[in-house]
């Protein structure tokens, strides 16, 4: 069997071998070789999981969603691994099975794997009960979001086709108990775990000596999806921010101490290799959004709900997407209440019968609005600065 260098930048730091579907990439950090796993994870969504060298095995990162093709595109990719690059590859070496965060793309196939390997399943304890108790975490998820939908001013029986559209139900993931809860700084077999949250509660990165493995936390092209901490704890602008911010001290840290570019190696899209670069246009991305959500609200005639700023903003018709639009229009929204910028009228006429928030910006005009997500990396400076006391 023939393998094909990839012509990535000559810059890239770390040699990318693909295999000769293109289905399986090695990456030869400088801990071991490293193996990438192509699998389409959702109908429009292509995931990748890892395959790391760790002591006596390997460390399977992340899982698929264990529908559509998925578990099969990942079985014939272990094949490919073990007929083009290492004879010695089996599934039954796979001794953990580690979990970026509890999305269905990236958990779904958690069960089956452990199963067939006896592998054990380690998460962020902050999302270990929703591979552990999936059901119960999606009953009680679901009435949170009927809630917040109806505050965000979406009509009674769009609620039900919207969380549909959403797809987090009661018997959709196999339940698998956790074998390891992780908090972020542990070190085990030559990994290096980070908690960054933000893209969802539990979110880790996963250091290997000079890749980043990185889940949803940044992707090469898309802003990763946001949500409110009203509705998802430990998530919202904020916290990403925060996390971004992290991994871009993370990789010019590494770097001034081995004298090597980090590699960001995500679950969906292509490596990143200029880490700072791209967290600043992710940024700057946030940051026009946010402009674009104050501009809308300046030029409104009237206070407007999120469904009625989502429907300026994104709505294209897809009802798989309402519920991701106004989770992201959500999560704007709570940043700029939370920086001032924003204010809820009517909060007197509020009911429960009657909960839509109305939302107005507290400004004559869009232009004068300080860059918002440069106040939230001012408190994430100001919070990390090593002279304070
Ligand atoms: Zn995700
Ligand atoms: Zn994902």
């Amino acid at each position: 069997m023939t393998c094909v260098e990839s012509n990535l930048k000559r810059s890239d730091p770390l040699k990318i071998i693909a295999s000769s579907t293109g289905a399986v990439s090695r990456f030869q950090t400088n801990a071991g070789d490293v193996y990438q796993i192509q699998a389409r994870v959702l109908p429009f969504l292509i995931g990748f999981v890892y395959l790391v060298p760790i002591e006596g095995g390997w460390a399977l990162i992340d899982s698929g969603s264990g529908e559509l093709n998925s578990n099969a595109d990942i079985e014939s990719g272990f094949q490919v691994v073990r007929d083009e690059f290492d004879a010695s590859f089996r599934v039954e070496k796979i001794r953990h099975i580690i979990l970026t965060h509890a999305h269905i793309d990236h958990f779904g196939g958690a069960s089956e794997w452990s199963r067939r390997t006896g592998a054990g399943i380690w998460i962020h304890a902050f999302e270990s009960r929703l591979v552990s108790a999936y059901d119960a975490c999606a009953r009680v998820e679901n009435m949170r979001y009927v809630q917040y939908l109806l505050e965000s001013g979406v009509a009674s029986e769009d609620v039900q086709p919207i969380l549909g559209g959403f797809g987090f139900k009661p018997g959709r993931a196999d339940q698998a108990p956790v074998s390891r809860k992780l908090y972020g700084g542990e070190e085990i077999y030559g990994m290096k775990f980070f908690y960054l949250p933000g893209h969802s509660a539990g979110h880790v990165a996963i250091l290997f000596g000079d890749a980043l493995i990185s889940g949803d936390l940044l992707l090469s092209k898309t802003l990763s999806q946001v949500w409110p901490a009203r509705m998802v704890p430990q998530t919202g602008a904020l916290n990403y921010v925060f996390s971004l911010k992290e991994l871009e001290r993370i990789a010019i840290a590494f770097e001034e101490r081995f004298g090597k570019k980090l590699t960001v190696l995500p679950a969906h899209e292509e490596p990143i290799t200029d880490i700072p670069c791209r967290v600043e246009t992710a940024l700057r991305s946030m940051e026009r959004r946010n402009q674009r959500l104050l501009k809308i609200l300046c030029e409104a005639d009237a206070p407007l709900c999120l469904a009625e700023i989502a429907r300026q903003m994104y709505w294209n018709g897809r009802p798989n997407r309402e519920f991701f639009a106004l989770s992201d229009v959500g999560c704007r929204v709570e940043l700029l209440l939370q920086l001032g910028i924003l204010e809820i009228v009517d909060s007197e006429r509020l009911t429960n019968e009657t909960p839509v928030l109305r939302y107005k910006a507290l400004l004559s005009d869009a232009e004068t609005a300080e860059n918002t997500i440069q106040q939230v990396v001012r408190m994430y400076l100001a919070r990390n600065n090593p002279d304070t006391i």
